[in-house]
């Protein structure tokens, strides 16, 4: 399995078997799947889809030891405003925001692109918010084994934004924090770092 590919290369059978079922699905919904408006939407929306969940595929493990570093340095190593796009495995509509995520060196340091990396490959699949809060901060923990990590993931959600109770400007805001982040002072730390601007 390649650690992290950018799937723009698209499996053709599974491309089309989802694209026939789009093809049902518009016809199902009162569209004339025949308009040229639609044409190429069945194929377009079975590729988005395929986009959006191919973290499937993708071994964020590996992602992460392919640029681990031996490192002295054992402060904290903060990534603030991490984008997240990910789809609620309840109705499979977006949710989206930002993740925080800090972690303690323990000998070894990790390339920082690996970190957003990481965070799409959980988020590119269905998901609940707080699962992939959880896959995210115990991925990190058992690969890169630091003296401690955090994550805190803030989202909205279209599926409460669009229907249902149509709260439009509510977040949802989940956290976990293993080693010293259990102590307060250190999550204190971290939180305090991640809501202040520099400058
Ligand atoms: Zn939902």
């Amino acid at each position: 399995m390649a650690p992290y590919q950018n799937l723009e290369e698209y499996n053709l059978n599974i491309t089309n078997e989802v694209k026939e079922r789009y093809s049902k699905i518009l016809d199902e919904i009162g569209e004339d799947v025949n308009r040229e408006g639609l044409e190429k939407t069945p194929e377009r929306a079975a590729k988005a889809m395929l986009f959006l969940t191919q973290g499937y595929q993708q071994d964020a493990v590996q992602i992460l030891k392919s640029a681990m570093f031996a490192e002295a340095y054992d402060e904290m190593v903060i990534i603030k405003d991490i984008e997240v796009y990910s789809l609620c495995e309840h109705h499979m509509l977006p949710f989206y925001g930002k993740a925080h995520i800090a972690y303690i060196p323990n000998g070894h340091i990790v390339g920082l692109s690996k970190i957003p990396r990481v965070v799409d490959v959980f988020a590119r699949r269905l998901q609940v918010q707080e699962r992939l809060t959880h896959d995210i901060l115990e991925c990190i923990n058992d690969t890169l084994q630091p003296k401690g990590v955090a994550v805190v993931i803030e989202a909205s959600h279209m599926c409460m934004m669009m229907r249902g109770v149509q709260k439009q400007n509510s977040v949802t805001t989940t956290s976990g924090f293993r080693g010293q982040f259990e102590k307060i002072e250190t999550r204190n730390e971290f939180l305090k770092l991640i809501s202040s601007k520099l400058s």
